[in-house]
């Protein structure tokens, strides 16, 4: 029988332990054990429901171009629960002085895509709409190497692009800064077409000539699930062995078979791991955690792969959400929220207009705002009281949106050290991560530190690395763990 182990009960972990059941249930003799050091699974995936409105604690849906997670959804019998974004509503704001500025029509992340509305648009200076000209005419050189999101709009589209667009776009996706963030990593696509076609505005026009012609229908940009992300983690946790999934389990140490046994002369393969209730050994491991908690687990057994797991940087982020009757709030506009620059000097990144995104998830009568703090632009905030944070946030709304009505709610969420910022080389630390681990059979690593930090990567890398411990070989003539 081939035993692993998983270290951590986030997204990650949870498709792997879904894909070793799948595994068990299709005949292969395995059995594994999950050990999530909180009280509850899911990691910063936390759903609750406030007077009829879902309130996620961390993601509130995931991009649909990404199958993983929808797929996910079917296999655990969420198909009928799937929700798609209200994208006739999809229209997102900048905030520049007093005012909300749409993103105009045809923006591409940072490339535009239709002349019309952005010429047209207040957003950009006639300076920037000219350089936007220029790029199509005469695009600037590709880069020769890694660079940052930053460098790369400034050659483009210049430092306006950079300030309103996308640094908050970066701030509230990844609560990263566009400065620090590698273009190679976030935006592989972008970095591609730059190679191919120079003029990001000439790659975007091809794709979308040919998505054009492609007969299938749109499908909505976001999807999530109509309970709240958690539907998913209750429904993979119920296909799971209850006495397999341990709570509350901290990992505080990993050791090979080899090294605790060495008085014993064993064979050299397999892995214990270390909890406060015992050891317990293992032919596979899969660390489904965060870098900095992979990184100090394996520096005893390879200090270079500690070193880059631990360079991996991290932010952290706070979500306040405020529930409304719908009456109160008819300064808002209509769209799905809005991102504010750095430049503007608010501690708001974001904030989605929660009731508008998704249709159901909201009682109708009711509105749910939803604001980004933190990232890496205000680490600090994170120490600040929950009525401390309210008072801010209120406002700063009234200031953007001319909001004074009272919430007859809030809730307020921090995730410390979660969302994995990919800097600029990121592609090389996690080649040399890759090229490390080859040197230890048996462990795999998962999560959001290393190929994309969406709800669907982290799935994807958590059903590889499950698909590599079942390729590991297995102890032999060892007993079963002491748990
Ligand atoms: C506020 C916020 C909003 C987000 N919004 C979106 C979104 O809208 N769409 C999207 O696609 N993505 C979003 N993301 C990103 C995405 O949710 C995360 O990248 C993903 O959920 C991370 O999953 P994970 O399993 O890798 O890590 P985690 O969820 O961090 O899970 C790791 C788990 O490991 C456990 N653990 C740590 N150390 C140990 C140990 N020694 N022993 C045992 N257990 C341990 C932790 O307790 C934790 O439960 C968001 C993230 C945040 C924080």
């Amino acid at each position: 029988m081939k035993r692993i182990g998983i270290l951590g009960g986030g997204i990650a972990g949870l498709s792997a332990a879904w894909s070793l059941e799948k595994a068990r249930r299709a005949g292969q003799e395995i059995e594994y054990r999950l050990y999530e050091a909180a009280g509850r699974l899911g990691g910063v995936i936390a759903s609750e429901t406030v007077d009829g409105c879902v309130v996620e604690a961390g993601p509130d849906s995931f991009l649909t171009e990404k199958a993983a997670a929808a797929q996910l959804c079917r296999e655990i019998g969420l198909g009928d629960d799937l929700l798609g974004s209200n994208d006739a509503e999809r229209k997102t704001y900048i905030v520049v002085g007093k005012r909300l500025i749409p993103l105009p029509d045809g923006l591409m992340f940072m490339v535009p895509t239709r002349l019309v509305p952005t010429a047209l648009s207040p957003l950009f200076s006639l300076r920037t709409k000219l350089q936007m000209a220029r790029e199509f005419l005469f695009p600037p050189q590709p880069a020769t190497g890694d660079e940052s999101v930053a460098e790369m709009t400034r050659r483009h589209f210049g430092q306006e692009t950079v300030d309103r667009l996308v640094s908050p776009l970066l701030a509230g996706v990844y609560g990263g800064d566009a400065d620090e963030l590698s273009v190679r990593a976030v935006l592989a696509r972008m970095a591609q077409m730059e190679q191919k076609h120079r003029s990001l505005t000439r790659a975007m026009l091809a794709a979308r000539r040919q998505r054009g012609r492609s007969k299938t229908a749109t499908p909505p940009l976001f999807t999530t699930l109509r309970g709240g992300m958690s539907q998913m983690v209750d429904a993979i946790a119920a296909q799971l062995p209850p006495e397999w999934v341990h709570l509350s389990t901290e990992v505080h140490a990993i050791d090979r078979v080899e090294r605790a046994r060495r008085a014993a002369q064993r064979e050299p393969t397999g892995w214990v791991v270390e909890t406060p209730f015992g050891p317990e050994r293992f032919d596979a491991l899969i660390l489904a955690l965060p870098a900095w908690g992979s990184a100090s687990l394996l520096r005893p057994i390879d200090h270079p792969l500690a070193e880059a797991l631990s360079g991996v940087p991290y932010s952290s982020s706070i979500t306040v959400t405020l529930g409304y009757e719908i009456g109160r709030l008819l300064s808002l506009p209509s769209g799905f929220g809005f991102l504010v620059p750095a430049t503007e000097n608010h501690s708001l990144l974001a904030c989605t207009f929660v009731h508008a995104k998704f249709a159901g998830r909201v009682p109708v009568g009711k509105g749910l705002l939803r604001c980004f703090l933190g990232g890496s632009r205000n680490d600090e905030l994170l120490d600040q009281s929950d009525a401390r944070l309210t008072v801010i946030v209120l406002k700063e709304l009234e200031q953007i949106l001319g909001l004074k009505a009272p919430p007859s709610f809030v809730r307020i969420h921090r995730s410390r050290q979660a969302m994995a910022q990919y800097g600029v080389g990121h592609l090389d630390r996690v080649q040399l991560i890759r090229d490390r681990i080859a040197e230890l059979p048996g462990i795999a690593l998962a999560g959001n530190a290393y190929q994309g930090i969406g709800v669907p990567d982290c799935i994807r890398t958590g059903q590889e690395a499950a698909a590599s411990a079942l390729r590991a070989g297995h102890v032999t003539a060892v007993a079963a763990g002491t748990r």
